[in-house]
């Protein structure tokens, strides 16, 4: 069979492991940091830096294709890799989404709603994007953000300073806040022939900035589930995307609001592994391998539960639960806001 080449070891580069094998198919995990929750099921691991291009291209001869599980890997690294082995998804999504700035842009112009956004890169961007911007608003760091880190909430105009202050000279991009009644996401993918398939929108829930919760069904009427899955398959038509995507939006009266794209397999799709015949993961497996699709109508109602840090205490009760299946990542250490694994509490099956 073919091999997959994944960028990241972290849980997702593992899941996706475990379901290329389920395919029949060989993995080999990039990644730096030494013991990775990838190692104990990928078939090959490279640990090796980025810039290490004797490694990177002994990894590239090995595989069929590369894919990835997080979307700040360095240009220098992608021009090497793509030279050598198709990526997937491709370099359109990825320059698309690594920065906060070209994603709003980008999704604006294809017609979608976004909170209305200004780049900050001094305090004169700040002041004037306050004055038209208003507050409350939110300053994020154009890069790198993630679990709501590099983010700085302004009641006020008064918050500017600090708020510039927070972003320690890194380039943002100033949000108006959105009045939403809740947060739903879509995981949607597209194989190499264009065929797309969505997972039914979860509804989510965060805690201190991180996902906590993800249920389906979300609390969505018709056309807003209609919409929400038809301006995913736009955006994975639109950058002609190969693989699995997941699509934040926020629900307001006014419609969909989109919050961010992550061109990866996403933490609100873990309900699909229970939830569905086949998961977020085989689908983007299914897609980078060059397989059909695979069947991801959704068959029960589920509840998935994050495990962060001290969670993991609950483990014990967890396993005795009927309906839960746990997925545990393997991490070796527990760490305060540490994702160690979640639960799929299936709460019965899909009528009709
Ligand atoms: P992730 O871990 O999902 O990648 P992130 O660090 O990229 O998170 P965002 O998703 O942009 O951050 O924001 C985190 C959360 O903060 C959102 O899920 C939402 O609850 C809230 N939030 C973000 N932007 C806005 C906004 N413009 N208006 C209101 N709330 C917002
Ligand atoms: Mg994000
Ligand atoms: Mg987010």
């Amino acid at each position: 069979g073919a091999t997959i080449g994944i960028l990241g070891g972290g849980q997702l580069g593992r899941m996706l492991s475990v379901a290329a094998s389920r395919l029949g198919l060989r993995t080999h995990v990039y990644e730096p940091s030494a013991n990775p929750p990838a190692a104990d099921v990928a078939h090959q691991l490279t640990t090796a830096s980025y810039e290490d291009e004797a490694a990177l291209r002994a990894f590239a001869e090995t595989v069929d294709v590369i894919t990835y599980e997080f979307e700040n890997i360095p240009t220098s690294a992608l021009d090497m890799l793509e030279s050598l082995r198709p990526i997937r998804p491709g370099r359109e999504a990825l320059r698309v989404s690594q920065d906060r700035l070209t994603e709003k842009t980008y999704l604006a112009a294809l017609g979608l709603k976004t909170a209305p956004f200004a780049n900050v890169e001094s305090a004169e961007d700040l002041e004037q994007a306050l004055s038209t911007i208003g507050a409350p608003s939110i300053l994020k760091t154009r890069r790198f953000g993630y679990d709501g880190k590099g983010q700085s909430r302004l009641k006020s105009a008064e918050d500017a300073a600090q708020a510039l202050a927070d972003m320690a000279g890194a380039p943002a991009v100033l949000e108006g806040f959105v009045n939403f009644s809740h947060e739903v996401s879509v995981i949607g993918t597209r194989s190499a022939d264009g065929q797309v398939a969505c997972f039914d929108p979860g509804e989510n829930v965060h805690r201190d900035g991180i996902l906590h919760t993800t249920t389906v069904p979300a609390r969505l009427n018709a056309s807003q589930r209609m919409d929400a899955v038809l301006l995913t398959a736009n955006i994975l038509n639109a950058l002609d995307y190969v693989g699995t995507m997941g699509v934040e939006l926020f629900v307001t009266p006014e419609g969909l609001i989109v919050n961010e794209i992550a061109p990866r397999v996403h933490n609100s799709g873990h309900w699909t592994q229970n939830g569905c015949a086949v998961d977020q993961f085989e689908q983007h497996i299914r897609a980078v391998a060059g397989w059909p699709l695979g069947d991801g109508k959704r068959h029960s109602d589920v509840v998935m539960e994050n495990l962060i840090g001290d969670d993991m205490d609950r483990v014990g009760d967890i396993a005795l639960e009927p309906n839960a299946a746990l997925h545990l990542y393997g991490k070796a250490e527990v760490k305060a806001g540490r994702k160690m694994g979640h639960v799929n509490r299936v709460q019965g099956a899909v009528k009709g």
